[in-house]
């Protein structure tokens, strides 16, 4: 197959990548280098069916492609919330000249959507039929919204123009490659732990989350890709929940750090909790995450010990 995959330079995309390759597909990498690098890819370069096209998803391109996955979009609250509006520019314009060129060359694409749709949710574990509580007008909006208009767009043009489309929920991923500098809890509190740092847990620390490792998240990608008859929405992540606290406290102990637990203020809008229900993925694409936190954690932590 002749791939694309959007914000492949960035952490799930990079994975992305190289899995695809390894299956023997072309993957042309298209990204703007907002937040992900190319060292994150370097180790692809010299493969012959690798390609890299430096472009802001925000403009339109013309590529000839099998299949689309459309996953370029910052992740981490710190980077979606430097340019809010380019954040929204990304994920509606972007999404819809991706949904154009998949219109044109009829490939299947791909949308990378997020539990951030579920906004902080009223119901728990959430489930695809679940339409969320998403604060409009908030600093997480530009993201979520975002989001969710993309999510719109792949139905419309599904239902207008027949495009070939999935759309995945991705809930909470972590593992190597994640940026130094992106503010998200797992890499944080890694690089703190790992530089004897305090930790900084947000709030009390008894709002939730469940995180899957990055490779059980391409797999799931992958299958979803695949399988035929089934467009989603669909859950990816993992239903092992846990507080940031003991997270925390787990990657202090897996460290073997003599870093202290801090509190700082909850950021505005902080979900309180998140578990996603994997009950459709496990019957549509016989998938289910493999790797048990403590293992993915070692794996991550090994990687920022090394980059440090
Ligand atoms: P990331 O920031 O590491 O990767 C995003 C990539 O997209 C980067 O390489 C970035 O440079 C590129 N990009 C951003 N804006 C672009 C633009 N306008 N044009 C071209 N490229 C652009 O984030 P990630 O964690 O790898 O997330 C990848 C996708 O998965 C995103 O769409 C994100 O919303 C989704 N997702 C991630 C998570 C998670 O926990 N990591 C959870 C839910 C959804
Ligand atoms: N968090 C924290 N300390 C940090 C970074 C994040 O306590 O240094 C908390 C954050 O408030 C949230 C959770 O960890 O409750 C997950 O944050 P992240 O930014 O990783 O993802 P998201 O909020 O988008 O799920």
């Amino acid at each position: 197959m002749r791939t694309l995959v959007t914000g492949g330079a960035g952490f799930i995309g990079s994975h992305l990548s190289e899995r695809l390759l390894a299956e023997g597909n072309d993957v042309i990498c298209l990204d703007n280098f907002f937040t992900g690098s190319k060292e994150n890819i370097k180790h692809l370069m010299d493969n012959l069916n690798f390609e890299l096209v430096r472009h802001d998803i925000i403009e339109p391109i013309l590529l000839e492609v099998d299949r689309i996955y459309h996953f370029a979009c910052p992740a981490s609250p710190i980077h979606y919330q430097y340019n809010p509006v380019k954040t929204i520019k990304t994920s509606v314009m972007g999404t819809i000249n991706m949904l154009g060129l998949a219109k044109r060359v009829k490939s299947r694409i791909m949308q990378a959507s997020t539990s951030e749709i579920y906004g902080d949710p009223k119901v728990h574990p959430q489930k695809e039929d679940y339409w969320g509580n998403v604060n409009p007008i908030g600093i997480r909006s530009c993201y979520d919204e975002g989001k969710r208009v993309a999510e719109t767009l792949m139905m419309d043009y599904h239902r207008q123009n027949n495009v070939d489309i999935k759309i995945v929920r991705i809930f909470n991923t972590y593992g190597p490659r994640m940026a130094f500098n992106d503010g998200r809890v797992v890499s944080n509190f890694i690089l703190q732990a790992l530089k004897g740092e305090n930790i900084t847990v947000y709030g009390r620390g008894n709002q939730t989350r469940s995180f899957q490792y990055v490779s059980d998240l391409v797999d799931g990608v992958i299958r979803m890709m695949d399988v035929d008859d089934f467009i989603g929405p669909v859950n990816l992540g993992n239903p092992y929940e846990f507080t940031i606290y003991e997270l925390a406290s787990k990657i202090i102990e897996l460290t073997g750090s003599s870093s202290k637990i801090i509190h700082k203020s909850l950021p505005e809008d902080d979900p309180t909790q998140r578990k996603p229900f994997i009950g459709l993925a496990r019957e549509k694409l016989e998938w289910e995450p493999v790797v048990k936190l403590e293992d993915g954690l070692r794996q991550t932590i090994e990687y920022f010990d090394k980059r440090l």
